[in-house]
């Protein structure tokens, strides 16, 4: 039996992994705004993989580059597809990792990964966690400020879970942050207090908010009424393959 280590090595060469694309959807206009990529790995033994389960042995091995690198690569590619099929321009949005955010050479990398698959670099948006965002701080506010210079966004995930300083992030080209789905859970009335401060936060600083993990429509009533911007979530679509969310682009127009 190989081991796990062996078997993610090979993953890629052997195209076992597939990216599934959530929708984004803008609460004013009701519209899909963006996708957000989100890694699978199609084990040809165990399945459908999900993305915590190797993303750490990814790490720890320094495979997560190379995989990062294609996903970034993928997510490219299929977001210019789209717009040559003729849909609205949507940004899709692809989950950086610490390791791969401390090369030195990412932004030349995904400079040239937008010159090969012709996208518009408006269209791609980076995440790192807030906890990625507060560590090497100058390493980090050179690398987001050349993504910007780029024309490329960047967004702050899982906000709320990690350390923020609100230096720093008023100091960021940031344009948007994500609210953990630990805080959509609107049965806890603390949690309402943090996400309605987190939405005036984020507009205060000029940023746009998300809501992530979105699963009702009394969530969705309550973030619609404090003026978010945009949600994510099973409410409105889980994560899905791209061939059925070409079928759910012609359902929704
Ligand atoms: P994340 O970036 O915070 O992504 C959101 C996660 O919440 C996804 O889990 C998504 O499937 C899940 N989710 C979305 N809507 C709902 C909902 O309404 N309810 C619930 N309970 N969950 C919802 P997933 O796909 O398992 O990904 C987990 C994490 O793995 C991601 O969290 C991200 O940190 C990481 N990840 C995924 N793809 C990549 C990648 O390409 N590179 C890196 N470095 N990390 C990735
Ligand atoms: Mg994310
Ligand atoms: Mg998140």
């Amino acid at each position: 039996m190989q081991s796990m280590e062996n078997e993610l090595r090979n993953a890629l060469k052997k195209k076992q992994f597939e990216i599934h694309y959530q929708p984004q959807k803008s609460v004013k206009s009701g519209r899909i705004v963006g996708l957000e990529a989100l890694l699978r790995w199609e084990h040809p033994d165990k399945g459908s993989i999900p993305p915590m389960d190797f993303i750490p042995l990814a790490e720890r091995t320094g495979l997560i580059n190379e995989i990062g690198e294609w996903v970034i690569y993928e997510a490219c590619r299929q977001n210019k597809r789209w717009q040559e099929d003729g849909y609205d321009p949507m940004v899709v949005s692809v989950n950086l990792s610490a390791v791969q955010l401390d090369q030195t050479n990412l932004i030349e990398k995904v400079k040239c990964i937008l010159r090969n698959t012709d996208l518009d670099p408006e269209y791609l948006e980076l995440e790192i966690t807030e906890s990625m965002s507060m560590s090497n701080e100058e390493n980090i506010l050179e690398t987001i400020n050349g993504f910007h210079q780029l024309g490329v966004s960047v967004s702050i995930d899982d906000f709320g879970t990690g350390y923020s300083s609100l230096k720093n992030l008023s100091l960021y080209p940031i344009t948007k942050i994500k609210i953990d789905k630990m805080f959509i859970d609107g049965s806890q009335e603390h949690n309402k207090t943090i996400v309605k401060s987190i939405i005036h936060l984020s507009h205060a600083l000029n940023m746009k908010v998300i809501a992530e993990g979105v699963e009702t429509k009394e969530q969705f009533a309550f973030l619609e009424r404090e003026k978010c911007d945009e949600i994510q979530g099973y409410y409105f679509s889980k994560p899905l393959p791209p061939d059925e969310l070409n079928q759910f682009f012609l359902r929704s127009g």
